[in-house]
């Protein structure tokens, strides 16, 4: 047994053992503590995994506690359907929220949690039928299986039960296809996207589930306390839980249940012992509160669970991972046939202002070609892979990939075509290993949900898209790596897991920019035979590269340009002598009138 399981094991038992350890007093508040962490896990989905802030968790766990009180009270239904009702009451309402919300960056989506949570409080507080500032109360207990819950102690299965159900399905989904899409998002959209995620559709479902459970939390609160009032669901609440999620460790999940440990634990000592110290009551448990939690933090700034995990990574076995089960590899389109026109560019412009970034470009790249766009910095080689990718839009002029005008596509649906690219500033996600990075570039390949995944459903299809990824790694020379944090690589080496991972997408078209910027000559030499290699197999490759040396060996044809205008094309000897280009790369003397220019 690994380690790691046998503390989860050991966990396990001692949490079952738990009821015939604690008292009275410290069962409820173990209760407590579950409830809270069911709320933390559904933020470490969305903060630790999605990088999405919420303040108005505790509005949904209300919502959760008040439909039931008041389905099961005033209309007299089964608990059972009261949490079914909230469940689809509060999905509802985060949809809702996630989608006049989720499309927009910074910081709309934790300013309108804000506003959530402040108004649902005040809804609680004012609206009589619920009960206003009394709430409601009588509320049922719950039965289970023909077992009525009345104590704390016979909740705690139940509330633990559902902690580890939430904490398994949650590990599972995250390792999967899409939970890597998820873990993406923290990327940036413009990676993930390009990769054919749907980034707002997983920011949604990362929004719908944080509110499921803190809506799930809500109901066994609200059947375990047997009334229920606005209090616990105010905004300072909902702040609270992000915050026992940022103490214990927003990007793990045994990091929910540390934090909210702690802090409930620490509250409650605080909350019994100063009092005792002080010899009178006050508020001084709020302030040595916060100092300790600022102190915490300034310590573990990313949460206490890391120091943990800093901790077990001295006793984790080596992390040198092997090779994928024998798996089939995902299966791969058929190429198109050499010498077949795969992408033509015609009158392409693309204007930022009044800065012409591409006037007019027009070109052809055929399978089994490679073909080196060069020209100098500021050139427009960029802009033009970024038209062309469909990441922007240019503002005159056609695209056409593989017969199809891509003008009205967005990169996902270029991506599923069949095209597929690296990015000139590497865009890796850093922590998360080289195999997975690469996987991520199978998305489209795949098709089991986060459903599936979370109950393991998917597990052929993922050894199969881990055989596809390490082949890709075995083929650009990096499976050495595959269990290395891709941060920790040097960045040329980056830009190679970077082609891996566009490789992994079963291109047609593989769009390179300056792939071999950064590299030794050794690897530079390993990368032009790879792109041969590739080229031979019917790829079609259009590459911007700066080192004319790396491009004159390789490319079967060249496209220069400069100030954003096409100054030649042809083979590479005849492009190299062409006076433009020499002009353009050794006319330093004009670059201040360059400057002036653009
Ligand atoms: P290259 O990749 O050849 O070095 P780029 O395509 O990055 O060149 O840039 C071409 C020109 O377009 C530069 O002058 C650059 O400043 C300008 N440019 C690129 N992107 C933008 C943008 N989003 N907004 C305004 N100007 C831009
Ligand atoms: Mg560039």
């Amino acid at each position: 047994m690994k380690p790691r399981h046998a503390l989860t094991a050991g966990f396990v038992l001692l949490l079952a053992a738990a009821p015939w350890l604690v008292g009275s007093y410290g069962q409820t508040l173990l209760d407590y503590i579950g409830l809270a962490t069911i709320v933390v896990l559904g933020l470490v989905l969305l903060t630790g995994v999605g990088g999405l802030t919420s303040f108005g968790q505790a509005a949904f766990v209300g919502m959760g506690a008040y439909t039931t009180a008041y389905l099961t009270t005033v209309a007299g239904w089964s608990p059972w359907w009261g949490l079914l009702a909230a469940l689809l009451l509060v999905t509802l309402a985060a949809l809702a929220l996630g989608w006049i919300t989720l499309r927009m960056s910074g910081h709309y989506l934790p300013l309108s949690t804000l506003a959530w949570g402040l108004s649902i409080y005040l809804v609680f507080g004012n609206v009589q039928a619920i009960g206003g500032q009394t709430g409601l109360s009588g509320i049922v207990p719950l039965r289970v299986f023909g077992w009525t819950l009345s104590t704390p102690r016979q909740y705690h299965y139940l509330i633990w039960g559902v902690v580890l159900l939430i904490v398994w399905t949650v590990h599972n989904m995250l390792d999967s296809r899409e939970g890597r899409a998820m873990r993406a998002l923290k990327g940036g959209s413009l990676m993930a996207e390009a990769m054919g995620i749907h980034t707002t559709r997983f920011k949604t479902i990362l929004f719908v589930l944080a509110a499921q459970y803190a809506c799930v939390s809500g109901w066994l609160y609200a059947h375990m306390q047997g009334f229920v009032n606005p209090t616990p669901f105010s905004l300072g609440q909902g702040i609270e839980y992000l915050f026992m999620g940022v103490v214990g460790g927003i990007g793990d999940l045994w990091g929910a249940l540390l934090g909210s440990s702690l802090y409930s634990m620490l509250r409650q000592w605080l909350q019994d012992f100063l009092p005792h110290l002080l010899g009178r009551s006050g508020s001084f448990e709020g302030l040595a509160f916060g100092v300790l939690m600022i102190l915490i933090l300034q310590r573990a700034p990313e949460g206490l669970w890391s120091r943990v995990r800093a901790l077990g990574a001295r006793w984790q076995e080596g992390g040198a991972p092997v090779r994928p089960a024998q798996a089939p590899e995902l299966g791969a389109r058929a190429l198109p046939a050499a010498g077949e026109v795969v992408l033509q560019v015609q009158d392409l412009t693309r204007r930022f202002g009044g800065l012409i970034a591409n006037n007019a470009i027009s070109f052809e790249v055929r399978a089994g070609e490679v073909l080196a766009l060069i020209g100098p910095n500021g050139a427009g080689k960029s802009t033009l892979f970024n038209c062309i990718s469909a990441v922007d839009r240019a503002s005159s002029g056609q695209v056409r990939f593989l017969g199809r005008a891509i003008e009205r596509k967005d990169s996902r649906a270029v991506a599923a075509m069949g095209m597929s690219r690296t990015f000139q500033h590497v865009r890796l996600l850093p922590r998360m290993s080289v195999l997975d990075n690469v996987a991520l570039g199978a998305h489209l390949r795949g098709h089991h949900s986060f459903v599936a995944s979370a109950w393991r459903l998917d597990r052929a299809q993922e050894a199969s898209i881990q055989a596809t990824a390490w082949r890709q790694l075995e083929r650009c020379g990096l499976a050495g790596h595959a269990g290395a944090p891709a941060g920790s690589l040097p960045l040329g080496l980056q830009r190679v897991v970077e082609i891996a991972r566009a490789l992994a997408t079963d291109p047609c078209l593989l769009l390179l920019d300056e792939p071999a910027a950064g590299l030794r000559y050794l690897e530079k030499r390993n990368l032009a035979q790879l792109l041969q290699q590739l080229r031979g197999q019917g790829l079609a490759i259009l590459l911007v590269e700066h080192d004319l040396d790396f491009v004159m060996g390789l490319a079967d044809r060249v496209v220069a340009m400069d100030f954003g205008e096409k100054i030649a094309e042809g083979l590479p000897r005849d492009v190299q002598k062409h006076p433009a280009v020499i002009e353009a790369y050794l006319g330093g003397v004009d670059e201040p009138l360059r400057e002036a220019t653009a």
